[in-house]
């Protein structure tokens, strides 16, 4: 499903990812661990093509991320065919990103109207039917202020869902929020994962990683140190620096 080669992206002279090599199968979850800095969120952003990669590739269901081979060379789609690509990758970012002047109807309901121009009857159906399923039917006709945190990024899941994506990323979808709230979003990402969604979840939440992950990965420096099951990963770490990451994280 999501296929990931050699891939290397630097800010100027600061080279961020340096050759991450990842798969992750249909119906698998990732969890993706390392310190501030690491590379997590360039590598989420890559995947998505909200950053270009230097060199490597990445596809998605088949698909190159952001280009189109011929004969041996790759060239980069048009801005139209990206944003099209985009739809098929749920991305949810840790400030929730829901748009301040729509309701919350409106915020999951905008994408798949104007971006997918699904008719809008239809999507208000899926609408409702999504925010049932994130425990938030009543909250239809609220405004993203009226919300808490755990309210809000639960709308935002279900706006990413309204796209129908085969592939979600998650970039820390509970570090902003109060301790208190972070369970019930954990909540809804797990339904997700037993659903059989396929997904990479970047997250210091060990005790979701060892329930949902099929595969845990860490990162240090732009590389991936160490990777394998929740148990290989977390309860017996190899490298000094996994270890030192997970002393200091549980
Ligand atoms: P955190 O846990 O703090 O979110 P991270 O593992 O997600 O960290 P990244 O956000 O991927 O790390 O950043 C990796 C490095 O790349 C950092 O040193 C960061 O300052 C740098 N970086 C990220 N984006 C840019 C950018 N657009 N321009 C320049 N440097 C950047
Ligand atoms: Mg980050």
């Amino acid at each position: 499903m999501v296929d990931i080669r050699s891939v290397h992206k630097s800010f100027g002279s600061l080279e961020v990812l340096r050759g991450i090599d990842l798969e992750v199968r249909s119906g698998e979850v990732a969890v993706v661990l390392g310190p501030s800095g690491s590379g997590k969120s360039t590598l989420l952003r890559a995947i998505n093509h909200l950053e270009k990669v230097d060199s490597g590739w990445i596809s998605v269901g088949g698909s190159l991320v952001g280009y189109r081979r011929r004969g041996d060379r790759l060239y980069e789609l048009r801005e139209r065919e990206i944003l099209k690509q985009r739809t098929r990758i749920g991305f949810v970012f840790q400030n929730f990103n829901l748009f301040p002047h729509l309701t919350v109807l409106e915020n999951i309901v905008e994408a798949p109207v104007s971006a997918l121009r699904r008719p809008r009857k239809q999507v208000v159906g899926t609408a409702e039917a999504l925010l049932a399923r994130v425990g938030l039917a009543d909250k239809a006709s609220a405004y993203p202020r009226q919300l808490s945190g755990g309210q809000q990024q639960r709308v935002a899941i279900a706006r990413a869902l309204a796209l129908e994506p085969e592939l979600l990323l998650f970039d820390e979808p509970t570090s902003a929020l109060d301790p208190e709230l972070v369970g019930e979003v954990l909540d809804v990402i797990k339904d997700l994962a037993h659903q059989g969604t396929t997904m990479i979840v970047v997250t210091h939440e060990i005790g979701f990683a060892r329930e949902v992950a099929d595969t845990v990965v860490f990162m240090d420096g732009g590389r991936i140190v160490e990777r394998g099951t929740p148990a290989e990963v977390l309860d017996s770490p190899r490298h000094e620096r996994t270890k030192a990451f997970l002393s200091k994280v549980l």
